[in-house]
């Protein structure tokens, strides 16, 4: 087990033809910690399988380090770096059967005289005069088969495993290797919702049971906000926020982590700061979040940005203080309603939440109220304001500890 840091690491792409030379990643400094669980999401394009691919060992950085364990391995093989990678190509070897993919990488390793080759090669042909390193290679294959439910299959060629088993397989090799860190590069986009959920469960039981320190890519909203106990957001080659998914969802660095983060992403209004406790918000005087009075009291008359995540805003009532809108369009997803509804004196388009039985149809008039909580405010550059600790502050949380 171990933790793991990039320090101030760049990668840059040479000019190919007619291209010029692009660079993925503009100085990450980033630390997991040990027995980690730690998820990279952002946008296609944005890095994140070259950060793996740097710890792994694939590409060299153009600057920085890559530390493990207190480590530099920056120039280190793969091979010397102790970590394991699953791709979301599964990459088996499509000769050789389950037992012997999740063998691999326990054979690999290891230096061998040509004797003992030939006594292991003979030991698994034809089943005799096993040594005991393949026994013990049999008795590790047989331990995470069944962790893995996949005892059964062993003898299977890959081509004979659904996409579900292929990628428990990748997940058993990975796992086999007993590595420092393990790397998973979108293991699941390959498999259909149901077994993604299922085989999402069943990873974080393992890396909780395991306590292998993990860096797990996705673009997937609902993998980064259930998986990890951190998640670093990267966008154009910057790390934008690092933290747990309750503070990146409450609590976004900025408009970037704002958008990304949440699905329905995170509703955003003009507002006019009016006083320390109300602004003017699509032509109405709105009570403002009281928590954020000092922080207002420091921008009086100035615009900003309001970022409302969709629970905090409910249809209400026609009075003076809820703002009228129009109902645009409404997916019913079974347990609830998503509306999007226009303002009618901003035309800002806003997404909430409803109970599943309440009933209206796009073209419907409604109010909206907007709660006097969980307010995020963002200035002209598109970075969060928080109230400083002389405000009526909402302090940021601590970052919990890690389970032991
Ligand atoms: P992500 O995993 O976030 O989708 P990648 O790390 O795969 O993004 O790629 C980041 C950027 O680097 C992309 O624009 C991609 O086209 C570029 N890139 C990746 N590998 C190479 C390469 N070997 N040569 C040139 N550009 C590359």
């Amino acid at each position: 087990m171990a933790e793991v840091a990039f320090r101030q690491l760049r990668k840059q792409y040479p000019p190919r033809r007619g291209s010029a030379a692009v660079e993925v990643l503009k100085g990450i400094d980033l630390e997991v910690r040990d027995g980690e669980f730690l998820v990279l999401v952002g946008p296609s394009g944005c890095g994140k399988s070259t950060l793996l691919r740097l710890l792994a060992g694939l590409e060299a950085p153009s600057q920085g380090q890559v530390v493990v364990a207190g480590r530099d391995v920056s120039a280190l093989p793969p091979s010397r770096r102790d970590v394991a990678m699953v791709f979301q190509s599964y990459a088996l070897y499509p000769h050789l059967s389950v037992a012997d993919n999740i063998a691999f990488g326990l054979r690999r390793s290891g230096h061998r005289r040509l004797q003992q080759q030939l006594q292991d090669w003979l030991a698994r042909t034809t089943g005799w005069l096993r040594s005991p390193r393949e026994q013990r290679i049999a008795d590790r294959v047989q331990q995470v088969a069944e962790m893995l439910d996949l005892a059964h299959l062993l003898d299977r060629l890959p081509k004979e495993l659904s996409g579900g088993q292929k990628q428990r397989v990748a997940l058993g090799r990975a796992i086999a290797r007993q590595p420092a860190v393990f790397l998973m590069d979108e293991p699941l986009s390959n498999l259909d919702a149901k077994l993604r959920g299922d085989t999402r469960r069943q990873i974080v039981q393992l890396q909780r049971q395991l306590g292998v320190t993990t860096l797990y890519v996705t673009h997937d909203q609902v993998e980064a906000m259930t998986m990890g106990h951190r998640i670093a957001v990267l966008n154009a080659g910057r790390l934008q926020q690092l933290g747990t998914p309750i503070e990146l969802y409450e609590q976004p660095a900025n408009l970037f982590v704002a958008q990304f983060i949440g699905s329905p992403p995170m509703n955003l209004l003009p507002v006019e700061v009016l006083s320390a406790d109300q602004v003017l918000l699509a032509g109405k005087r709105v009570a403002a979040d009281p928590s954020l009075a000092g922080l207002l009291q420091g921008h009086l008359g100035q615009q900003l940005t309001l970022g409302l995540r969709p629970e905090r805003l409910r249809l209400a009532p026609a009075t003076n203080r809820n703002l009228p809108a129009e109902v645009v369009q409404l997916e019913a997803l079974g347990h609830e309603q998503l509306l999007s509804c226009r303002l009618l004196d901003a035309d800002h388009t806003v997404q909430l939440r409803t109970a599943a039985e309440v009933s209206v149809q796009p073209g419907d008039q409604c109010h909206l109220e907007i709660e006097a909580a969980g307010w995020n405010l963002f200035d002209a550059a598109g970075d969060a304001l928080r109230p400083t600790s002389g405000d009526a502050a909402v302090a940021s949380p601590d970052l919990p500890s890690l389970p032991a």
